[in-house]
């Protein structure tokens, strides 16, 4: 059976005032897929993630999101409707607790016991974090801020989860643990597209990749072919 499409993406284009960072690009991500988006420094990668949750509006093209088109959408209707982003830096409270941050995600849920049980599963997915919830997340480790960060995310029930960077910053064994726990949330059904420095990693842990170079997709491909990939594998795996 063919899953459905959850979102697609045709001819976006996202200009700074004058400078045109996403120079229209196409992607789509059917149910249940984990899809990298992988590419150099300043290529637009963030800036389509921000565009896909609606933090920056195009100037054209169309993004469909599970068959309705996201224009006129209002910016916190996206989360409401499963669109979630776990931006680049984390943008976690520094002053509220982790188990703050993590209500914070279930700002616009009223079901109290299940918000209950997504925080257990969280901290059944991050046991650092209960070990730490009354902390002030401000002081927590990098590694533990993209942990709270993820969770939070977690927290809004996510069916489009947008990850920015999750490794950025983090000592090697903290980038493994993060990688398990998306492995674990993708097994678990929740679709994602990860944005990633890291490519190697992304693609290994990716069903299919997207590469994107000075705001245009220049390959489209399962993960297997992108990594055999000469080209790609030069530019961007450091083969
Ligand atoms: P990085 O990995 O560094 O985040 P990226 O692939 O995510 O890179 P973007 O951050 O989307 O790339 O940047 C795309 C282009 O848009 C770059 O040329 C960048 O300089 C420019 N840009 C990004 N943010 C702004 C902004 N707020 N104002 C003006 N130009 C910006």
């Amino acid at each position: 059976s063919n899953p459905p499409t959850l979102l697609e993406v045709k001819g976006l284009q996202v200009a700074y005032g004058g400078i045109q960072a996403v120079r229209g690009i196409d992607l789509e991500i059917k149910q249940g897929e984990l899809v990298a988006l992988i590419g150099a420094n300043g290529a637009g990668k963030t800036t389509t993630l921000k565009t896909l949750s609606g933090m920056l509006k195009p100037n054209a093209g169309t993004i469909t999101y599970q068959g309705e088109s996201t224009a006129r959408l209002p910016v916190h209707h996206y989360v409401q409707r499963g669109l979630a982003m776990v931006p680049e830096g984390r943008g976690i409270f520094g002053r509220l607790t982790v188990e703050e941050n993590l209500l914070m995600g279930a700002y616009y849920r009223s079901d109290k016991d299940e918000i209950q049980k997504d925080i257990e599963r969280v901290y059944t997915l991050f046991p650092r974090l209960k070990e730490r919830y009354k902390q002030l997340a401000g002081t927590l480790s990098g590694g533990e801020q993209q942990m709270v960060a993820m969770g939070r995310a977690m927290l809004s029930r996510p069916k489009l989860l947008l990850l920015d960077e999750p490794s950025m910053g983090l000592a090697p064994i903290i980038v493994q643990k993060i990688f398990e726990i998306i492995r674990t949330i993708a097994a678990e059904g929740v679709t994602m597209l990860l944005v990633e420095q890291n490519a190697k990693l992304a693609l290994k842990t990716a069903n299919r990749g997207y590469v994107m170079e000075s705001g245009r997709i220049t390959f489209a491909d399962s993960s297997e072919a992108l990594l055999s990939n000469e080209k790609v594998q030069h530019a961007y795996l450091g083969d």
